[in-house]
């Protein structure tokens, strides 16, 4: 039997990611933006936790199917975690990826390398109708860059260094990228979950 499964998230990066981790897996995948009459959900929890199972218990109530939904965010140590669960929005509505990384980079401006730890950070939801509700993790380390590089991902990618590849998470080929990202540790968990569920969906 298929499984049919809405993927809560009206983020196209991340979106190709889910659907690129999802492949071959069986299961009918819906964006939420096919149901354009489901009210936005406001992200507005403390923690990943709670954002992601505000999303996703929103996308299962509203469709009836099995809805996954992630939060996810970059964490810096020297801004004692920031920007955390407000990642989209830090430095205010209507910036663009690039004016919010630039803006990081200037808040780090002085930072020596070896204190420019940070680590992207995922946390994945599924929320069953009538059934359970799971919460994975997934963590990616590394450390903010000086300047910023490479043209593939979204977000903070650009300034997200890999000291293991000695390049930026945008620098990486998607392939790759979807290999060891926080989002994809905390699929391949959940992956486990959705097949042990298989059966009963
Ligand atoms: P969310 O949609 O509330 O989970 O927002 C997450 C935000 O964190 C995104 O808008 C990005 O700014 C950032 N972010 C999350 N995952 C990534 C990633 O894989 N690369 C770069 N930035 C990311």
């Amino acid at each position: 039997m298929t499984i049919r499964l809405v993927v809560a998230t009206k983020n196209p990066g991340k979106m190709r990611e889910l659907e690129a981790l999802l492949k071959g897996e069986g299961w009918e995948i819906f964006p939420l933006t096919a149901f354009t009459s489901m009210p936005p959900v406001s992200e507005d929890g403390e923690t990943f936790v709670e954002n992601a199972l505000k999303k996703a218990r929103a996308a299962a109530c509203f469709t009836g199917m099995a809805a996954l939904a992630d939060d996810s965010g970059l964490e810096v140590d020297a801004l004692g975690g920031a920007p955390g669960v407000h990642s989209a929005r830090f430095g205010g509505e209507g910036l663009s990826d690039s004016e919010r990384y630039l803006l990081l980079l200037k808040m780090l401006e002085g930072v020596p390398w070896r204190e420019r730890t940070a680590r992207f950070k995922c946390v994945m939801a599924l929320v069953v109708p009538d059934d359970k509700e799971y919460v994975v993790e997934g963590v990616c380390e590394g450390i903010i860059a000086m300047e910023p590089k490479g043209e593939g991902g979204f977000g903070y990618d650009p300034v997200f260094y890999l000291p293991s590849y000695g390049k930026t998470m945008a620098q990486l080929p998607a392939g790759e990228k979807n290999r060891i990202s926080h989002r994809a540790k905390a699929l391949h968990r959940m992956r486990e979950i959705l097949r042990r569920l298989g059966g009963r969906l």
